[in-house]
């Protein structure tokens, strides 16, 4: 085999442990940081007041104000809060959401982020940022949002409701699987991405089985810091594009909507990326990777009905527009015809193989 591939490694430090949580004020006097700003959901505020308490004076604001797809209003008011406290530092607490809105103040301001992610989105180790202005996301890459610390204790993520951690994890697999046929992976990413695979993959079933059970939750945990790691080193194709069409335009939800599109996308994009589909289907132990995610998702609960996560029946035709508007990579060319199928098996629901 020839290899010709570019491989940068990504500067930020990992603490991966159950109750690393307690580490945390040890790593922000690593970073020297006095005057954090912390940002979470509304939901998660009591659980970002108890984490930070021994943080003491280090903690000028708790700002619990975070919402989905970070808004350009609510990223603006976190902004100026930050400047009034004097902020030298954002500690982000939470999923994808509290981290984009510490992302949001870094990009402006160029403070550092600190983050102690409770989901399997990934977005604490990316350098991805997204914004949203009346219904339209726009995002981008910045070092400067790129996390210096991620704090990883899979004990957070014991609360994460079983329905949100199945198609959070598939948020995950969407990240891994997408690397392993990237335009700009490398044989570490290809690595990390099929072991994030394989990790999820084993680890879903039993978080779903038993929410509690730790040794499951560090698994998926685990699978996840990979899937992030490997988003935001390499470029995203198909899948991603559809996700980000059908999100911003019909505003449905994004872990859910990854899980309804993921098995179709696989589907059409599998046979004319051979490697990636060796690899999945090594992770999965299953023949067809597809058909089994797909079977995986549903049988632990899933909605995988783009429908009933609504979108309208007649939307098709919109994200179909915007998909053939703007180039992007993909393994395979995509016609207007593909996307009509595929977008039509994943509106009703449909298995794809
Ligand atoms: P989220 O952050 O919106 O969280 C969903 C809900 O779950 C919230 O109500 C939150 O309070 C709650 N929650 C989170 N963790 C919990 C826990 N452990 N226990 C109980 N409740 C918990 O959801 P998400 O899927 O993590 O993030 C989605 C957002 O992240 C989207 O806007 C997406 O675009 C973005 N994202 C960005 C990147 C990137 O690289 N920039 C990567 C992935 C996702």
């Amino acid at each position: 085999m020839t290899h010709d591939f570019v491989h940068e490694s990504r500067p930020g430090r990992v603490v991966f442990a159950v109750g690393a949580a307690s580490r945390l004020a040890g790593e922000v006097e690593r970073l020297g940081l006095r005057r954090l700003i912390v940002l979470c959901t509304p939901e998660q505020a009591e659980l970002a007041a108890e984490l930070t308490a021994p943080l003491g004076d280090r903690i000028a604001a708790l700002h619990p104000h975070a919402t989905p797809h970070v808004p350009v209003a609510v990223a603006a008011t976190a902004v100026a809060r930050s400047r009034e406290i004097g902020a030298d530092g954002c500690l982000a607490i939470g999923g994808g959401s509290s981290i984009g809105l510490a992302k949001a103040i870094a990009k402006d301001t160029g403070l550092p982020v600190v983050a102690v992610p409770t989901t399997y989105a990934g977005s604490e180790m990316t350098p991805i940022w997204g914004l949203t202005d009346g219904g339209r996301k726009t995002t981008g890459r910045d070092p400067r949002v790129l996390p210096s610390t991620v704090v990883y204790d899979p004990r957070l993520t014991l609360t994460l409701p079983t329905a949100l951690s199945v198609t959070s994890g598939v948020n995950a697999l969407a990240h891994a699987a997408e690397a392993l046929y990237a335009p700009d992976g490398s044989p570490i990413t290809a690595l990390m991405a099929a072991e994030s695979a394989r990790a999820l993959a084993a680890a879903l079933p039993r978080v779903a089985a038993d929410p509690h059970d730790l040794d499951a939750r560090s698994e998926a945990l685990y699978g996840a810091w990979l899937a992030g790691s490997v988003l935001g080193a390499t470029t995203m194709s198909l899948h991603h594009k559809l996700c980000h069409i059908l999100g911003g335009t019909f505003d449905l939800p994004h872990a859910e909507t990854h899980t309804a599109v993921l098995p179709h996308v696989l589907a059409f994009n599998l046979p004319a990326a051979p490697r990636a589909r060796a690899a999945l289907r090594n992770a999965f132990g299953a023949g067809d990777p597809a058909a089994h995610l797909f079977r995986l998702a549903d049988d632990l609960g899933a909605d995988m009905s783009l429908k009933s996560l609504g979108m309208p029946a007649d939307g098709v035709d919109t994200v179909v527009a915007q998909a053939l508007s703007a180039p992007y990579a993909n393994p395979r060319p995509v016609t207007e015809h593909d996307l009509r199928i595929m977008l039509g098996n994943a509106l009703t629901g449909s298995c794809p193989t």
